[in-house]
């Protein structure tokens, strides 16, 4: 039997209901972990417990279900612009079993010793995908200099992706983060609240040259906050000279100066959604070399606890990402 789960004023509801047939190309993954992060329900991890016919391989397999799911074949999908895919997947509620195509399926079994509980390997559907997918649309480089805006724990996946590539990492954000951040693999961590954003570009520079930093290394800023005020700093600090990355959510403004600036010093600006699938296996093996580890991030709760731990998220009050479990 499938349960869902649904929020009803700040109560947690479940619902009983009959887990769909996989289709030919399909598999039925029953759910370990089901991470609360930019779309509840889509970020899951679990074991293959029916395939279609042309699925059998799957049976039995523990698999990361990437948070996108693209139809791979119509003209954005063939040029790499999965996020622009107009064919994926609808994703569904939090649930315990959820029926997907196995195309895009990651097999983590068996599970690496550096991370060995299924569960925490949903952060990978996106919350660590997401900052890996706009690194590499910035196209961090080793010796790169990477700022880093936002703590949460996209945020702090981002700095230890941006080490385990090479780059010379910068967190910027809240005073209280400083620890986390460091924690997380940052080389310098910089108050957020102390800086007007004009000032923040030649303190950036002065502390990279501290650090031993080429000053005319290549400069990468990735947005991971999605607010305004986090995008309005990231295209700030490029003003420059340099690659923004905005990591996709929250709700955008208009800063036509800062924009101005971008275009004058041909900077770059990107937008990175949910991870391209073809990404997932250099991702997987960051992991099971210990490159990136789940465990600091992640907080196992029962599927009962949903509309408790949304409401915590709304209200500031976890550091860590929430991940539902069986
Ligand atoms: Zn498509």
């Amino acid at each position: 039997m499938r349960y869902q789960f649904t929020v009803t004023g700040n109560r947690t509801e479940a619902q009983a209901t009959v887990v769909r047939s996989p289709e030919p190309g399909e598999v039925v993954v029953a759910i370990a972990g089901s991470a609360l992060g930019a779309q509840p329900g889509a970020e899951i991890a679990g074991t293959v417990l029916a395939a279609g016919d042309a699925a059998t391989d799957w049976l039995g397999r523990q698999v990361v279900v990437p948070r996108l799911l693209p139809c791979g074949e119509c003209p954005s999908c063939r040029r790499g612009r999965a996020v622009r895919c107009t064919a994926c997947m609808a994703r569904g509620l939090v649930a315990t079993h959820e029926t997907v195509p196995a195309r895009y399926l990651l097999a983590v079994d068996p599970l690496p010793p550096a991370e060995p509980e299924l569960w925490r390997w949903a952060a990978l559907a996106d919350a660590a995908s997401a900052p890996y997918g706009g690194l590499v649309r910035a196209q961090v480089a080793p010796g790169d200099l990477l700022v880093i805006l936002g703590l949460a724990p996209r945020g702090r996946f981002a700095i230890a992706l941006g080490r385990a590539l090479g780059a010379h990492v910068v967190a910027l954000g809240p005073r209280e983060g400083r620890e986390l951040a460091l924690a997380a693999g940052a080389h310098l961590f910089l108050d957020g609240e102390q800086f007007d954003a004009p000032d923040i570009y030649p303190i950036l520079r002065a502390e990279a040259i501290a650090l031993g930093i080429d000053p005319g290394s290549e400069l990468k800023v990735l947005e991971t906050t999605a607010t305004s005020a986090g995008r309005r700093r990231a295209i700030d600090l490029v003003g420059q000279g340099g690659t923004v990355a905005l990591l996709a959510g929250g709700t955008a403004s208009h800063c036509e100066a800062a924009l101005r600036r971008l275009a004058e010093t041909e900077s770059s600006l990107v937008g990175a959604g949910a991870c391209h699938p073809d990404l997932f296996p250099e991702l997987g093996a960051l992991i099971a070399r210990g490159d990136l580890a789940f465990e600091p991030e992640l907080e196992a709760l029962p599927f009962a606890a949903l509309a408790e731990a949304l409401a915590d998220q709304r209200c500031g009050r976890r550091h860590r990402l929430p991940v539902l479990v069986p």
